[in-house]
């Protein structure tokens, strides 16, 4: 069993859930989507795999699959992390990025196999557009079924929907959901839900597979929905993992990790257990480093890329060698033509989700010509939404993290709304002094030096950042330190953080709604059109000035 000591990189660990609560309702490396970065059907694959072994997990080998070779082997993994329920692909400034139908196309047209080949991913399946997250993440489930996934590590935003709704996806699935550094809060007991890995049988070889969470999940996760869960320190897992998975006779190792590149690089240095190669996540990023001879792999997110990676296993030696690997793009011109032919299965899938989808949220509640930006624009509409709603408050506050895409121009339906928020965070109104107030907007503000503030304001404005930030009320009045505030803010802010208002106010009143309700409401009562459009109601000057 593993002793659960928190060392260095476990402080670590806590230092990117400072960073990370700071920026999102989760921290991930979301961002614009240029950033280089019937029924719908559980029906299996045509293609899921026909000899690679699906369901020995954290056992003994497959007993299942072909002999073993007699010659070196060359294997190729196909990776993919962060997917974030983009079923459909995401068009942005003339391009096309992604799309299952498309990116399984082109695996499939760039040599990927699933009799011989691996595809597997670094986790956050879901958690992004409504069309995955209204289904709490089931679609990607029958996605990743039809795709012939083997397996994916447990992101953090696989917490999202609760351990019950992981747990019911993860029987959905006909591959493995792998969380090896995951215990039962206090005890050295596995969570149930999850195995810490797995081996397949590959043209023979038995691959084992061995999945990690974020540690900074405990704290960038709203709390409520991890409370019972320990996420121990990923390179003291694998110390404890690797053996156990080679004695149970995996002759390749390969680490799904959803963790940064920049960490798992320490973890590949610090490593005294054999492992043949890590795939990363959680920053969204595809670049790669090879460390002490282990390739680390980013391949990053949305289905809007993958990496291919090759290794040759030799039977004679018992010795993998990491040949090369390299990332793949899915994106191509909207004025020109798509590169690849979608795959019609998985169109016919994501069309069936689709239209579910807009049998429950296709109601259009508004109008835009130019589009709402992410950024102040869209900020302001949410909180000035929230102002609206509750006439009695004074300020409210929402981290930008927890706003996630832009609203497209035209007709909007309630399932934009629904993709820009997609957390089932409330509404919390405080009561907060003048000089707590401003010590949350110098926490919030800290960073505006690096491309943007963490924190969407309504009812105040300001200016400077950090511990010289300087506060205006609405109406150019200057905050009274001494006064007291009715403050919104989202759930997730108030119990993860970095805001201290869990200490400010012990009692917050729980307003009972969904923080995407009152935007729904307002956006619907002013009756936008295309000669009245909804920017023209929203105030899209920056609050930081
Ligand atoms: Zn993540």
């Amino acid at each position: 069993m593993l002793s659960k000591p928190c060392h260095a990189a476990c402080r670590a660990s806590i230092w990117i859930a400072v960073l990370c609560s700071a920026c999102g309702s989760d921290g991930d490396g979301a961002g614009p989507p240029t950033n280089p970065s019937s029924d719908a059907g559980t029906e299996a694959s045509p293609d899921a795999p026909s000899d690679v072994a699906l369901d020995q997990v954290g056992e003994a080998a497959p007993e299942a699959g072909p002999d073993a070779p007699l010659g070196p082997v060359e294997l190729t993994v196909f990776h993919t992390s962060d997917e974030h329920g983009w079923l459909q692909p995401l068009v942005s400034s003339g391009i096309v990025y992604g799309g299952a139908a498309n990116f399984f196309a082109q695996i499939k047209g760039d040599g990927f196999d699933p009799a011989t080949d691996l595809l597997v991913s670094s986790g956050d399946n879901w958690t992004g557009p409504a069309i995955t997250t209204l289904f709490q993440g089931k679609p990607m489930v029958d996605a990743f079924n039809y795709m012939g996934y083997a397996a994916t590590a447990i992101g953090n935003h696989e917490f999202d929907f609760g351990v019950a709704v992981l747990s019911q996806r993860a029987s959905e699935s006909n591959y493995a959901y792998l969380g090896a550094n995951l215990y039962d809060k206090g005890t050295d007991d596995r969570v149930a839900f999850a195995r810490p890995y797995k081996i397949v049988r590959v043209q023979g070889i038995d691959v084992g597979l061995i999945g990690l969470t974020t540690p900074s999940t405990a704290t960038a996760t709203n709390p409520k929905l991890v409370a019972d869960i320990d996420f121990e320190n990923i390179t003291e897992t694998l110390e404890s993992v690797v053996p156990e998975v080679r004695a149970a006779g995996a002759e390749v190792v390969l680490v799904l990790a959803h963790q940064d590149a920049y960490w798992m690089n320490q973890v590949a240095a610090e490593l005294t257990v054999p492992v043949d190669g890590i795939f990363t996540g959680h920053d969204h990023g595809s670049l790669h480093e090879v460390v002490h001879g282990i390739p680390v792999v980013g391949s990053g997110w949305g289905l809007q890329g993958y990496s291919v990676t090759r290794f040759v296993y030799d039977p004679a030696t018992e010795q993998t060698s990491f040949l090369d690997t390299r990332f793949e793009p899915v994106a191509y011109a909207e004025s020109g033509s798509n590169p690849v032919t979608p795959d019609p299965g998985l169109l016919d899938l994501v069309d069936g989700w689709q239209a579910q989808l807009d049998t429950e949220l296709g109601e259009e509640i508004g109008y835009t010509e130019t589009g709402i930006t992410m950024g102040w624009q869209e900020g302001n509409w949410v909180t000035d939404a929230w102002l609206w709603a509750f006439p009695d408050a004074d300020v409210a506050l929402q981290n930008f993290g927890g706003l996630r895409q832009p609203i497209s121009p035209g007709v909007i339906k309630l399932e934009d709304v629904f993709g820009v928020m997609p957390f089932d965070n409330a509404i919390y109104e405080l009561e907060l002094t003048g000089a707590q107030l401003q010590e949350d907007l110098a926490i919030g503000t800290e960073s505006c030096t690096m491309g943007g503030c963490y924190i969407a304001v309504g009812g105040i404005t300001f200016s400077g950042t950090g511990s010289s930030v300087s506060v205006t009320l609405q109406g150019g009045a200057p905050l009274d330190l001494q006064a007291t505030y009715r403050v919104l803010v989202n759930d997730y802010m108030y119990e993860t953080g970095p805001y201290p208002l869990k200490a400010q106010d012990p009692t917050p009143i729980d307003l009972g709604v969904n923080f995407r309700e009152p935007v729904v409401d307002w956006t619907r009562q002013l009756n936008t059109s295309p000669s009245d459009p909804l920017e023209a109601h929203i105030d899209s000057t920056p609050r930081n000035q």
